[in-house]
């Protein structure tokens, strides 16, 4: 395969080479499983626990018992929700937002059709929630109160720690966060928060796809996702997925320990501020304010120009993006999120998403810069709007 410029890491990532020594050995000889009461499957138990402590750690997490292994971010947004909903049967109804990814937005239409009510809390131009909204939309019949911690699309950050603040003043609500684009992007610490469920990818930060986990704050009454063996204190049966858990605490340890965060944000501060001031056209997508946004990403709107386009001539010259979120590349449909900011039909679909990682260098973002202008040229002369040259 040739040379790729990868810049789709709100996408995927890449399986750290770290992470892959790491779980090789547990795709050959150590193939043992942890529930077996031999020598051999104790060591597969410990390796398994030892992860968990790794998870733990990463996340501030008061007890290894209250991370649970998932296969991905969608199992474990799925479970929170509906685990939740399943263990307080007289309680139905859902606070959530419009920008939440497909894993809980979708689940959460379709909840709303089976008879829950679900209040869809609004973001304003920047992507920001006003937390009068939520104070508003509590009641006591709310069972969950489900925010992301980090857009896919657009990197906004929520205030996880005030939300739950305002969540426990004011009801008696369960609060789960979708972190999982934060995760290994930001520092996370959740015994200082209030957030009582937290979901988190694998493949999001140097793990392998397949693999996810749950954070569930101890004593919380959650009914089990699957039903089978007592694997997982009974909360998520099946033979766990020990290649991958091990993964999964090998990309935490790096995540914990990586010191190149200023790296990346340089990075993407040197493309989205050079785009932005060179490119007649161009607009951010969610808060200037670096404190509110994740260090890596820069959502781009170019406006009446199609992004599929941008995307294709970029893929063309070996650079890969997104046109907002991945999950979207299929659908012609204007993004959710973007539509819920009020970014104009014709700046929406010709946005997109750059997300960058630990493993970019300068020299891709140098050349990027200089790829995309004539990109943008080309295609503003085939649009049929006439584009202002600012
Ligand atoms: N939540 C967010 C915010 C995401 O960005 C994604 C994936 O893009 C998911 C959930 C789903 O994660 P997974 O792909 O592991 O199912």
């Amino acid at each position: 395969m040739r040379e790729i410029i990868y810049l789709d890491n709100n996408a995927t990532t890449r399986v750290a080479p770290e992470v892959r020594d790491a779980m090789q050995p547990y795709l050959t000889e150590l193939y043992g499983n942890p529930s077996s009461a031999h020598t051999f499957g104790r060591e597969m138990r410990r390796s398994v626990e030892r992860a968990r402590e790794q998870v733990a750690s990463l996340l501030g997490a008061s007890d290894t018992s209250e991370i649970v292994f998932t296969s991905c971010g969608t199992e474990s947004d799925n479970w929170a929700i509906c685990g939740i909903l399943e263990s307080q049967p007289d309680k139905r109804h859902i606070v959530t937002t419009r920008v939440e990814h497909e894993a809980v937005r979708n689940l959460c239409e379709r909840l709303e059709k089976s008879g829950y009510e679900v209040s869809w809390l609004d973001v304003n131009e920047e992507g920001l929630l006003n937390l009068e909204d939520l104070r508003a939309a509590l009641r006591p019949e709310t069972a969950i109160v489900s925010v992301m911690l980090a857009n896919n699309e657009t990197g906004v950050l929520f205030p996880i720690e005030e939300i739950g603040r305002v969540v426990r003043e004011q009801s008696n609500a369960v609060f789960h966060v979708d972190g999982v684009q934060a995760v290994g992007k930001i520092p996370i610490n959740l015994s200082r928060t209030q957030v009582d469920l937290f979901s988190l990818s694998g493949h999001k930060f140097h793990a392998p796809k397949g693999v996810g986990a749950l954070y569930v704050r101890d004593h919380l009454k959650l009914a089990p996702f699957l039903i089978g063996g007592g694997q997982e204190r009974g909360r998520r049966a099946g033979t766990e997925a020990v290649p991958y858990i091990v993964a999964l605490g090998a990309a935490c340890d790096l995540a914990k320990n990586f010191d190149g965060h200023a790296r990346v944000r340089n990075l993407r501060d040197k493309l989205e501020d050079t785009i932005l001031a060179s490119i007649p056209n161009a607009r951010l997508n969610g808060t200037r304010d670096g404190e509110r946004r994740l260090p890596n990403t820069a959502s781009i709107s170019f406006e009446h120009i199609e992004g599929e386009s941008i995307l294709a001539h970029l893929d063309e010259a070996g650079i890969c993006v997104s046109t907002g979120s991945a999950c979207n590349a299929e659908s012609h449909v204007s993004s959710a999120v973007l539509r819920a900011m009020n970014v104009p039909y014709t700046a929406a679909q010709g946005s997109i998403r750059f997300s960058l990682g630990r493993y970019n260098t300068e020299s891709e973002i140098d050349y990027t810069l200089a790829q995309l202008p004539a990109i943008i040229n080309q295609l503003a002369e085939l649009s049929p709007y006439e584009i202002k040259q600012e």
